[in-house]
């Protein structure tokens, strides 16, 4: 059974200085940056999507609707949400365990954003070497310019996530008119502002010390991971003891193959030296694999110094002859995809078999049981009826068994999409059936269907019927 792991805590490490993390080129920084078009494309594009001449994914919670392309969920829908939430926490476990903090590195918003202001940032101040001068130098107009300017994009970036994010629960493109002609409301303002600040200060300023210190998922990493996860590590038994010469054509035999350069300290993004070992400050970025490789290349040493692989391939114990498949395939991870598995399938067979037409029946308690003409006895009930598609329905509704219970008049109508309606009807039990079960508490149900389907029902909701003495 493999071992959980040892990871020093971030608690271990504090930066001392400002992180200006140098710019680096490679294999994972372009998978990184590919991630962030990625989920921006997605997270940006979306609100703007329409369907049906309306916006595709809209949590209108006012109207206390989600609407999610053709479908509309209604606040009964939220067990469907709740099984997202559960997916997403299984594929986490999932991913963590084979490859360890890969969500980390390459999708959670905040590497994501951190990305981005980074990028700003270079564009205005320029190198990190030229961003430390300019923390040391003199205000002046230069100075100015620069760091005035690269705030000033910042906000509005921010202002621009807050308002897009505003945009999945009001419509984006009322909202955008509403912004543009200062005609927003209060609460939509301080959304948008709050958003936007939000981002402005943990993707420009707070950065790195949200995963040290305020993410939870970095805190119980560990006990998901074990020797066989795959993180990103230094191989010890290769790069040590470390050596002066840079030439690996003319190094001493007993010299390992880091030439101690740090330049996989300086494209850190959390500023961690890697070869201090397994970090809980890593976010799995693998940055620090592009620098090492680059600077592998360049003594003309193999590559792989830092590289993706387990804490048993690093100390010899592993079984690395087996193809990687092999490797990651083990019991924890098999649990934790066979769970995944298992929600998933259940979530999109619930879904898909949900029902368009929705129906709460509620019985009037003012009025329980009635004696009407001839002997007949009356119940009195509100039915909330719920359209959860996108298209026009014309519902007929009745009640069974048709030999005990009837309405007294018939009972239609029509809901739009995403409507709902509440309609009173009156159940009837004529009098030879009331005799027979007077006193009694009989089981009825509620059925509606569609009026060109008269044999299929739609939906179907139980109810009683109450027969006085
Ligand atoms: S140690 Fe390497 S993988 Fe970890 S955060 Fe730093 S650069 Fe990224
Ligand atoms: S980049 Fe590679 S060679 Fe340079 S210090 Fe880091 S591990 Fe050593």
């Amino acid at each position: 059974m493999p071992k959980v792991i040892p990871i020093l805590p971030a608690e271990s490490w504090t930066a001392v200085e400002k992180i200006h993390a140098r710019s680096i080129h490679g294999a994972f920084a372009r998978l990184r940056w590919a991630f962030v078009w990625l989920t921006q494309a997605i997270f940006y594009g979306v609100p703007w999507l329409t369907w049906n001449a309306r916006q595709a994914v809209l949590f209108d919670l006012d109207a206390k609707r989600f609407y999610l392309f053709g479908a509309v969920l209604f606040p009964q829908d939220l067990i469907y949400l709740a099984a997202l939430l559960v997916v997403s926490a299984l594929l986490l476990f999932f991913a963590t365990a084979v490859v360890g903090r890969v969500w980390c590195g390459f999708a959670c918003p905040q590497t994501v954003y951190t990305s981005i202001f980074m990028w700003i940032e270079n564009r205005f101040e320029g190198s990190h070497q030229n961003r430390k001068r300019l923390d040391q130098a003199a205000w002046g107009p230069e100075k100015l310019f620069r760091r005035g300017g690269k705030h000033t994009a910042w906000m509005v970036f921010g202002l621009w996530t807050g308002f897009t994010f505003v945009g999945y629960f009001t419509a984006i493109r009322p909202l955008t008119a509403d912004v543009l002609n200062l005609e927003a409301g209060y609460w939509t303002t301080f959304w948008v502002l709050f958003y936007g600040l939000f981002t402005y200060l943990n993707a420009g300023l707070v950065r790195e010390k949200v995963c040290l210190h305020m993410c939870p998922y970095g805190r119980f990493q560990g006990s998901l991971m074990d020797e066989r996860t795959l993180n990103v590590a230094y191989d010890h038994r290769r790069g040590e003891p470390r050596r002066g010469t840079v030439d690996n054509d003319h190094r001493d035999t007993r010299d390992g193959h880091c030439i101690d350069c740090t330049l996989c300290v300086q494209v850190c993004p959390t500023g961690i030296d890697i070869r201090n070992g397994l970090q809980a400050a890593c976010i799995g970025c693998g940055l620090c694999i592009d620098a090492c490789d680059e600077v592998m290349t360049k003594v003309h040493a193999p590559t792989g110094l830092i590289r993706m692989a387990s804490l048993s391939e690093l100390h010899g114990t592993s079984d690395g002859q087996k193809p990687l498949l092999q490797r990651v395939l083990r019991t924890r991870v098999w649990v934790y995809g066979s769970l995944l598995l298992l929600v998933i399938t259940g979530t999109v067979v619930a879904f898909s078999a949900r029902p368009e037409v929705r129906m709460n029946v509620i019985r009037d308690r003012s009025v329980m049981a009635r004696l009407v003409e001839l002997g007949a006895v009356e119940n009195v009930y509100t039915l909330q009826l719920m359209n959860a598609s996108d298209h026009h329905k014309r519902l007929v509704v009745n009640v069974l068994p048709s030999d005990q219970v009837n309405l007294t008049r018939p009972v239609s109508l029509e809901l739009g999409p995403a409507q709902a309606s509440k309609v009173t009807v009156n159940v009837r039990m004529p009098a030879v059936e009331a005799m027979r079960h007077t006193g009694q508490i009989l089981p009825i149900r509620f059925v509606v269907g569609l009026p060109e389907i008269a044999d299929r029902h739609e939906v179907e909701e139980p109810s009683t019927f109450l027969v006085p003495k």
